[in-house]
């Protein structure tokens, strides 16, 4: 039937679009709508249009930058593109046809002539206009569509700075707050070790076992807080370059036998196996030993953490002319491809927070998201970078994942934390 055609009709008042639909449909056409001038473009790209109805005046781009977007593509040049719109005035219908439209409406809508208007656009008919009009209009279109580009570069420049100033203000707000907090923390840290050592507790402490437990409960929450807090502090020292890495030999061997020493009852109490290549191990390598402790310790902390009981997280490294490549690899819950470059940013946790314990070593035990970012920053002031491999996530059959991060064999470091060295 020679109606059967498709129909996008772009507007954003809610009454015109449905009374266009409703008049195109009974005409027997199939229509589609959009609201929003980009959103009319994605819609033209992943359908089938046979002719384009658009208002001129749209919320985010005009009637006429969207027929400049859409005639650049090759597949719209022929499509007929006509504008149904308020704007009564020939020097508007000018700038219309200079952007490359068919045709150009003007309101109020005649309800029973639409269709009739529409089949010559579509039969390949075109709205005439004088050579010259077009010619000037045409440059006219082009200052504008230079102005409009400018007012929308300094736009987005003025919202970039509004952001980074934002920004700036979120990690400064995280900073004292994570040094306030650190103050009482301590004092109620050094009040619970006083209570822990105290005779008169002892005491209590015999005569109501309980009273033990309650207090060893309140040490390791406090020292949870602590480490939540040092864990913030580290960041913000990152993120502003307020660190300064101390170079020197570093024993790779003597990091892991520290860290695994440390999550010692972790990996007994969770029957994990910590299967440690040291036989790979470089004898030494340059870099900031506390700063890739953090790193380490991080890494090997998360694969605790995902990793079901009884699985394995094994350590080795490979070593070409320039760099050092630490393995990290675990038998655990694995990470979905879109998080995968995703979990190195800050704050970024995958899974559903709703379940995230605070424990450090607990399975699937959550943290707040910034272990990644810190190992990620400091491996970057290294010179070295970080990822991690995996194939999807799976709790039940877990796939498993592995972190590698890859050290230069002699650290470039950037000139201000060179200055700080020496
Ligand atoms: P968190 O404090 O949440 O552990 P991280 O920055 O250390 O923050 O990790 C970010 C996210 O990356 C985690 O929430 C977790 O979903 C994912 N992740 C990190 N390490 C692993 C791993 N070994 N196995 C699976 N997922 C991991």
């Amino acid at each position: 039937m020679l109606n059967r055609y498709t129909i996008l009709y772009i507007d954003h008042d809610p009454t015109s679009r449905m009374l266009v639909d409703r008049t195109l449909r009974y005409a027997g056409y199939d229509v589609l709508t959009a609201a929003r001038g980009l959103d009319g473009i994605d819609i033209a790209r992943s359908e089938h249009i046979h002719l384009i109805l658009t208002d001129i005046d749209l919320p985010d781009i005009t009637g006429r930058e969207l027929t400049t977007v859409l005639r650049s593509d090759r597949r719209f040049a022929k499509v007929p593109i006509v504008a149904l719109t308020d704007l009564n005035y020939s020097e508007q219908r000018d700038l219309a046809m200079a952007a490359g439209l068919s045709g150009y409406i003007t309101k109020p809508l005649d309800v029973e002539g639409l269709p009739k208007q529409l089949e010559f656009y579509l039969q390949g008919g075109r709205d005439p206009i004088d050579k010259e009009r077009l010619v000037q209009a045409r440059s006219r279109y082009n200052r504008e569509l230079v102005a409009q580009l400018e007012a929308r570069v300094r736009e987005l420049e003025a919202k970039n700075k509004d952001l980074t100033r934002l920004d700036q203000l979120k990690d400064t707000f995280l900073q004292i707050t994570a040094h306030e907090l650190r103050t009482p923390l301590t004092l109620i840290y050094g009040y619970s070790r006083l209570l822990q050592d105290s005779d008169s507790i002892k005491t209590v402490m015999e005569l109501d076992p309980p009273t033990e437990s309650l207090l060893d409960g309140l040490v390791l929450a406090v020292e949870r807080m602590q480490a939540i807090i040092n864990e913030i502090l580290t960041m913000s020292r990152i993120m502003t370059d307020k660190f300064d890495l101390s170079i020197g030999p570093v024993s790779i061997r003597q990091i892991v036998s520290k860290i695994a020493e440390r999550y010692k009852e972790a990996f007994i109490g969770r029957n994990l196996q910590l299967i440690v290549n040291e036989a790979s191990f470089p004898k030494s390598i340059r870099a900031d030993a506390d700063m890739l402790e953090i790193v380490v310790d991080n890494l090997v902390s998360n694969a605790i953490k995902y990793t079901p009981d009884g699985g394995s997280i094994s350590i080795d490294t490979t070593t070409d002319e320039t760099h050092v490549y630490l393995r990290i690899a675990d038998t655990g819950i694995g990470i979905d491809e879109s998080d995968i470059d995703l979990i190195f940013e800050r704050f970024h946790t995958a899974g559903d927070p709703q379940f995230h314990s605070t424990s450090k070593t607990a399975f699937a035990g959550g943290g707040i998201g910034l272990g990644l970012a810190i190992c990620r920053g400091v491996i970057e002031a290294h010179g070295g970078t970080i990822s991690a491999r995996s194939t999807h996530r799976d709790m039940t059959n877990p796939p498993g994942s592995e972190f590698i991060v890859k050290l230069p064999l002699s650290p470039q470091i950037k000139p201000r934390q060179r200055e700080a060295l020496t």
